[in-house]
């Protein structure tokens, strides 16, 4: 028996639960990768999947096997390979999201032409269709769903080892350039910014899992009180490994479950890190019971909301230039590096949705295009929450108010400085808001409006402004209270 073990978002070894099937039943496996790039999530992420695939393919190696790569069109890359190998079976690890979805349709209508086996494995935690209400709906807000799931962690599947048999994976490909990384691919990480961006990084399943024991040694138990600090390495950064399955979130889940039966275990700190992480597990839930949450609000309400088409304010956030230094360091951040912390991804969030008023659709895009853990679940359900249209969506009302946000979680400047050197020398005090001091910041060579942006939009007036379309959309009276509001 032939069988193909075809690789999306799992590019590991251990705890792979396809590949170890396939080695288990077949005597020649064919492990490969189809690069479409009509098919792509976005540029940085595609690089971090350039360096992934190699560094997966040393690993197989290592082990007397071999990864395959392909680059074309989906469908006739997948109809070429059944037919060059002969192919009897083809399995894979189901995934949510666009261009999953759509290429596991396109899997499906080729195995089917070719009569070939098509086996899917999930890798959540648990199936997405057992995790129900009391009365079989689906969970729509996330305390609910996190308590069901806390309640049957011991369910999930303990992790598998590195499978052996690797060597039945060593084939001798039809051609040569199926051995190396495809060529747009290939181009992409020569550029000079991928370099750069990728200078801040390693990659692959064992450095992951060499970051991942290090965070739990050095910052787990301070995770809670640090993890809301832009400017701390105080969270994991596992989003990455996890997005492109370097890691499996299920191994991860029982290293962590182990780590609780530890005498002295910071129960509190790991608690709070598995919660975390089941925000990722309810992110791929919803994504799989509304598939249309990518593109479309999960409340109605919203679907008509007049938003701005303001290319000017949007263009401002893009590049880091709105005036509002914490905003600006966050997006700059994101364009260097290609990774921010939770605390900026909401706080530039509500900016653009709430203050610029900008459609929330047009910053995932952003997301989507500049993040290498640009995740389809995690990148539609954060911009919907913090827009206010999402499941368990912040309140209308809540808009971060960049300046307080800022003195609470980089009040140091530090961050700030990193991100943003023409700062560099102003006293803490005065980083968050330097407009508001003009003659005090020109004496540390700030002059705004030339040297640094004057703020784009003034902070009062935008939230009154979006609270009352909110407020006038979903037929709501604001009260006084609501119009003091800020957070
Ligand atoms: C507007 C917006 C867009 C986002 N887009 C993405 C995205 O495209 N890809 C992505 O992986 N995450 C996204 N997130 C979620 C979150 O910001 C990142 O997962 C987190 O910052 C990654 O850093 P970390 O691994 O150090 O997190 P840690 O604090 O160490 O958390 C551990 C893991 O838990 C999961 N997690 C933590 N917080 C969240 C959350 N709020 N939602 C879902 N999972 C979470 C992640 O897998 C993370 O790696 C987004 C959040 C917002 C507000």
């Amino acid at each position: 028996m032939n069988s193909l073990v075809w690789l999306q978002r799992d590019l590991r070894l251990s705890d792979h639960a396809p590949l170890t099937q396939a080695l288990q039943q077949s005597e020649r496996v064919v492990v490969a990768y189809i690069h479409d790039p009509q098919q792509v999530i976005g540029e940085a992420n595609s690089v971090w999947l350039a360096h992934s695939l190699l560094s997966l393919q040393t690993d197989m190696r290592n082990k007397g096997g071999e990864l395959l790569m392909l680059e074309g069109s989906f469908t006739q890359q997948l109809d070429s390979l059944i037919r060059d190998y002969q192919i009897q079976q083809v399995f894979y690890h189901y995934e949510v999201g666009q261009p999953f979805v759509n290429q596991q349709q396109q899997a499906l209508a080729v195995c089917k032409q070719h009569q070939v086996a098509l086996k899917p494995f999930d890798q959540a935690w648990l199936n997405a269709d057992e995790i129900v209400t009391l009365s079989g709906s689906t969970y729509a807000v996330f305390s609910p769903f996190y308590k069901n799931l806390s309640s049957q962690l011991q369910r999930v599947e303990s992790p598998l080892g590195v499978p052996t048999g690797l060597n039945k994976t060593k084939i001798t490909p039809i051609t040569d350039k199926q051995k190396q990384l495809p060529p747009t691919l290939a181009n992409l990480i020569e550029r000079p910014w991928a370099q750069a961006m990728m200078s801040h990084w390693q990659v692959g399943e064992h450095q992951a899992w060499l970051n991942f024991s290090q965070f739990m040694v050095q910052h787990l138990s301070d995770y809670p009180e640090q993890r809301d600090f832009p400017g701390v390495a105080g969270t994991s950064k596992l989003s990455i490994p996890l997005h492109f399955g370097e890691i499996s979130s299920r191994a991860v889940l029982h290293q962590l479950m182990a780590e609780k039966t530890r005498p002295k275990a910071d129960l509190n700190a790991i608690d709070a890190f598995i919660r975390q992480l089941s925000w990722r597990e309810f992110a791929r839930y919803l994504l799989h019971h509304h598939p249309q949450l990518e593109t479309e609000p999960f409340q109605a309400k919203f679907a008509r909301f007049p938003w701005d088409n303001n290319a000017e304010l949007l263009q401002a956030w893009q590049q880091g230039q709105t005036g509002f230094p914490l905003i600006d360091a966050a997006m700059r951040e994101l364009w260097r590096t290609g990774w921010m912390h939770n605390r900026s991804r909401m706080l530039v969030a509500s900016w653009l949705s709430k203050n610029a008023n900008i459609d929330w659709r047009e910053g995932q895009a952003w997301f989507a295009h500049t993040l290498i853990d640009a995740d389809p679940a995690n990148n539609s359900m954060g911009w919907q929450w913090v827009a206010g249209c999402g499941v368990d969506a912040a309140p209308y009302y809540r808009l971060f108010n960049p300046i307080l946000q800022s003195e609470k979680f980089a009040g140091d400047g530090v961050y700030i400085k990193k991100w943003l050197p023409v700062l560099r020398r102003l006293p803490a005090k005065f980083i968050h808001a330097p407009w508001l001091k003009p003659n005090v910041v020109a004496s540390y060579g700030i002059k705004p409006g030339a040297n640094y942006p004057l703020p784009v939009l003034n902070l009062e007036h935008s939230r009154l402004q979006h609270i009352e379309r909110v407020a006038a959309q979903k037929n709501l009276y604001i009260s006084n209270t609501v119009e003091k509001l800020t957070l």
